[in-house]
């Protein structure tokens, strides 16, 4: 007699929680390239790479932290304004979607949501410039709803709280080790995406596994084939 429950062991999540930057958007060497020319005339040390590994998955605060030790005075409002200006006119010039990412959702079995270090501003730039906005339009959790954001888990526990979903039970895709870190926190399962044109700089695949990645895939099609739902029997 078999006792098991008949749970199909090609759907083990019931919420796929979604990183943005780097994820669903091609967009960490868009921004980290503006990051080094804000940057780097306060100390030239920071190139492209340094720029990565100090920032990618963290939110802004991170750099306006770095802004005021670096010159000693407050990030000014207009500061962050002109940041923002140059940001957001590199995205709408050259954002484009990760390669197979609206096939692989809309092949999803389960819930999914976006959870992002970003600003609600700047993720509903990103997604409509990438042409995903109708995907993922009220299913936004910005890091502008914690206190602590990534690493820390509150984020992912938010989505999770507010979707109905045990943490257990939560698949969480990251390019980033702060978030594969969120994730492992969390108590969920995290799949290490290495997909974003950022990897060709700086190549963060074994450390993502270090923090803890469960997996790691080179695609959305790789993923897509792993989560979809088994087709029906004949
Ligand atoms: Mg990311």
């Amino acid at each position: 007699m078999n006792c098991c429950p008949m749970t199909s062991p090609r759907q083990p999540f019931d919420l796929v929680i979604l990183d943005c930057d780097g994820v669903l958007v091609d967009s960490e060497i868009i921004s980290c390239r503006t990051l080094v020319d804000i940057l780097s005339p306060f100390d030239p040390g920071y190139d492209l790479e340094t720029v990565m590994r100090r920032y990618l998955g963290r939110p802004s605060s991170a750099v306006t932290e770095d802004y005021e030790r670096m010159t000693g005075r407050p990030a000014s409002a207009g500061f962050t304004r002109d940041w923002r200006a140059q940001l957001f006119a590199a995205f709408r010039s050259d954002l484009q979607p990760v390669q197979g990412v609206r096939d692989a959702v809309e092949a999803f079995g389960s819930d999914y949501c976006v959870a992002s270090s970003s600003d609600e501003e700047r993720i509903e730039i990103c997604l409509r410039k990438a042409e995903l906005w109708d995907l993922f339009e009220g299913r936004i959790f910005s890091t502008t709803r914690v206190r602590r954001g990534k690493p820390a888990p509150d984020l992912f526990l938010l989505a999770a709280r507010e979707r109905g979903v045990a943490p257990g039970r939560c698949l969480v895709i990251e390019d980033s080790i702060s978030g594969v870190t969120a994730a492992k926190a969390a108590g969920m399962t995290a799949y290490g995406l290495a997909a974003g044109s950022h990897f060709a700089v700086l190549d963060q695949r074994q450390a993502l596994l270090a923090a803890g990645a469960d997996r790691l895939f080179e695609s959305w099609h790789e993923i897509a084939l792993e989560i979809a739902p088994a087709p029906a029997p004949h």
